[in-house]
């Protein structure tokens, strides 16, 4: 990557205070990083410039045709004040894959990470500073040419922006009820369920109102083939615990590969416990919910860490999860991600940078 050219705000904006609400998503920090491309040339002028309104022609080919990348990832503040990523290159890969799906030139992956770097050292002082706080980052590539017609488009710009956000759950983990979704589809194979692009939150988003009318909080997404193998949840990847053995989905083309979820499968793994990435059908669940074998249900993404689940609703039927509680290892893995990521534990991992 060329040198990062920094044209810093004349005009900060006031920050959130400590113990300000910090509603996910909605505040923005003083900068942003963008890069451009163009074919022929390739990546060029990496800059961190103050945040603003992008100028996009009518015609950009992202407005009309998606082609379009994002991912999302968390800066979080240590005890001593430093700051710390994590697991950063994973991001910086997935987005590569995103990218060779979507027919997006890659965004070398050192450049991804040196970006966040960049930016994030820039931003330092709005990583807040409260339990369970973090900066959230928002890298994501956009299809600048003005051009209509179908076709991979010749130019795009890569942007990082970042908002402060509050702890996910202010008063310990609280168990949500999923309704799983037999109508629609997230994914098929062949498509684009295993990378980020924003056509495959869209197209989400007529499930999440039918859950919500219901009551229920998120959707659990079966297979786009044969409507019968749990998949993932909402916007995370989703563990079921069954007699002792915990399941979860494996990512071949249709399942997002979580960065979470692959956290916890090496702990589960370190931990001693049997893991199964293999299929699942809804009806196990639904049964051994039935038998009393359906020990714990978790989602696991950057946002909410782990999310407990306390009840599935399939086809009419629920079935109860450890009498709505959080279940032991639910909340292990909880208490250890999140003890790594905020610096309170030793990352015997190696996972933070
Ligand atoms: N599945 C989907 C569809 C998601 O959008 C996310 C959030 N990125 C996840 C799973 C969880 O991924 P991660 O653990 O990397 O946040």
């Amino acid at each position: 990557m060329q040198e990062i050219r920094y044209e810093l705000t004349k005009t900060p904006k006031t920050k959130p205070a400590p113990g300000d609400p910090l509603p996910f998503g909605s505040i923005f920090t003083d900068h942003m990083f963008v890069m451009d491309y163009t074919e022929g040339t390739g990546w060029h002028d990496p800059r961190i410039v103050p945040y603003a309104p992008l100028q996009l022609d009518p015609a950009a080919m992202v407005l009309h045709y998606a082609q379009e990348s994002f991912e999302g990832m968390k800066a979080y503040r240590t005890p001593d004040g430093s700051i710390q990523l994590f697991r950063p290159e994973k991001n910086a890969a997935r987005f590569k894959s995103t990218h060779e799906r979507m027919c997006m030139p890659v965004v070398p992956e050192e450049d991804f990470v040196a970006a966040i770097k960049a930016l994030v050292k820039v931003e330092k002082d709005w990583v807040p500073t409260q339990a369970g706080e973090s900066l959230y980052i928002r890298p994501f590539c956009i299809a600048t040419e003005a051009h209509l017609g179908v076709k991979p488009a010749e130019t795009y710009q890569f942007i990082i922006i970042c908002c402060p956000v509050a702890a996910y759950y202010k008063t310990g983990l609280n168990p949500v009820k999923i309704y799983v979704e037999d109508k629609y589809v997230r994914a098929t194979p062949g498509g684009t369920g295993y990378i980020k692009c924003g056509g495959n939150y869209a197209a989400s988003l007529i499930s999440q109102e039918t859950a919500e009318a219901l009551g229920y909080s998120q959707t659990l997404w079966l297979d786009g083939v044969e409507r019968k193998y749990v998949e993932e949840v909402g916007s995370m990847n989703c563990f079921f615990k069954i007699d002792g053995t915990v399941y979860t989905a494996p990512t071949v083309g249709t399942v997002l590969p979580g960065i979470t979820r692959m956290s916890c499968i090496e702990l589960l793994k370190k931990w001693g416990y049997k893991v199964s990435v293999d299929r699942l059908p809804i009806a196990d669940v639904m049964k051994a919910g039935k038998e009393g074998k359906l020990e714990e249900v978790f989602g696991t993404g950057t946002a909410a860490v782990i999310s407990p689940v306390g009840e599935l609703r399939y086809e009419g039927e629920v079935a109860k999860i450890n009498n709505g509680k959080t279940g032991k290892l639910t909340q292990k893995l909880y208490d250890t991600l999140t003890g790594i990521q905020w610096g309170k534990l030793p990352d015997d991992m190696g996972w933070t940078t």
